[in-house]
């Protein structure tokens, strides 16, 4: 008896060892769907990713992930007439779409999946270039119905993009004498590309090594009728702090977190002593926009934009401070009608973060974090999605 129970436990545990294959991972596809979206053509994947695939587009376009099991049954291409083929393969975590011509992503949402709990639906709008002319009007009209509309068709956002300090004005430098100013430089290039990519209108306060003055940014942000505007430092310490690393987001506040954030804070507005500004006779203008109920709206959404921000950084496996969001009287999140937030993407005085942040794949890293704080912030906060 004993033994048999032995075999029978034994025999469960080789057949689910054995009999069943065991995945590297739990992604789960359910259901790929392509249809006509206005002139766009529209691909959804609902299931359950570890990750937010990625997209090469071309004229054969590659949607990449991690290996899936798919449990929707085959897609026919034949109605969606930009579509030559699709194939989808678990094993590779791959769905390749053949187009008639060169694709373009126009934009990409993620949302909640009606039909499975805790699945994600991804959409992503292609509009295709240089169709080619032998389709005929009625295969045109034969389109599958397209997929409901989701959400309300979205304008891009506008995000503006703030290089800290330049020209005269250098910023922390690290050890080796790289400046602060040309390290936010490039990252915000790099920032600016990514957030192209996913759809987002993008300006910059600067893009190449000139002094401009606080204010003059938020003009910017103004001028360009920013949705969001995201300031790009980096930090330094003294020799005795070169430990300390890690990112952090800043928002505006007329008191300062904590002591360090006083000074960080007294640093960066330092461009406009510089720059042969003088803003003292300003704080009690800025204690009055402070206490404006438009500017208390535009705190709190600069709040939920930093809450996205640490939120893409844990994710990403990126390291902040603690705490990671902190408060403090930056001039140049002072705008009353645009959410701000100031990241300071790590520690020049560190002497690796400082190597690292010079590195392209690490500001590939950070500007792919920045854009998911922007994709989060964007699909659960702002108005316009
Ligand atoms: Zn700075």
């Amino acid at each position: 008896m004993i033994m048999s129970i032995f075999f029978r436990l034994t025999f469960i545990f080789l057949l689910s060892v054995l009999g069943f294959p065991s995945h590297a991972s739990d992604n789960i596809i359910y259901d790929v769907r392509i249809g006509a979206q206005g002139d766009q053509t529209r691909l959804v994947i609902e299931g359950i990713l570890d990750q937010k695939p990625d997209v090469t587009l071309g004229l054969n376009t590659l949607i990449q992930t991690k290996p899936f099991i798919y449990k929707g049954g085959p897609v026919t291409t034949k109605q969606v007439h930009k579509i030559k083929r699709l194939t989808i393969d678990g094993n590779t975590g791959r769905i390749a779409l053949d187009f008639t011509g060169h694709a373009i992503l126009k934009q990409t949402l993620l949302l909640p999946s009606n039909e499975h709990a805790t699945a994600t639906r991804y959409v992503y709008d292609f509009s295709i270039s240089g169709v080619q002319a032998s389709q005929s009007s009625v295969t045109v009209k034969q389109a599958v119905e397209p997929e409901k509309p989701i959400v309300k068709q979205r304008q891009p956002l506008t995000i503006v993009i703030d290089a800290g300090h330049g020209g005269k004005d250098p910023g922390a430098i690290a050890g080796d004498g790289t400046r602060e100013k040309n390290v936010t430089l490039a990252m915000v290039l790099h920032l600016k590309k990514e957030l192209i990519h996913r759809g987002y209108k993008v300006a910059l306060t600067r893009e190449k090594d000139a002094f401009i003055p606080l204010r003059g940014r938020v003009q910017i942000g103004r001028k360009n009728k920013a949705d969001l505007f995201i300031s790009i430092h980096a930090d330094s310490l003294p020799q005795k702090s070169s430990n300390t690393r890690g990112a952090s987001v800043y928002t505006l506040s007329n008191t300062s977190s904590d002591k360090e954030t006083a000074a960080l804070a007294a640093r960066e507005n330092r461009a406009d002593i510089i720059g042969g500004i003088d803003l003292s006779g300003e704080e009690a203008d800025v204690a009055n926009i402070l206490i404006d109920l438009a500017m208390r709206d535009t705190m709190n959404q600069s709040k939920k934009l930093a809450n996205s921000v640490v939120l893409a950084f844990n994710k990403n496996n990126m390291k902040m401070l603690n705490p990671p969001h902190r408060f403090a009287g930056f001039a140049v999140l002072k705008a009353a009608d645009v959410p701000s937030v100031l990241i300071e993407i790590g520690f020049l005085s560190n002497e690796e973060e400082a190597r690292a942040l010079m590195t392209r794949s690490y500001q590939d890293r950070l500007a792919n974090t920045i854009s998911d704080a922007v994709d989060d912030y964007a699909l659960r906060h702002h108005p316009k999605y």
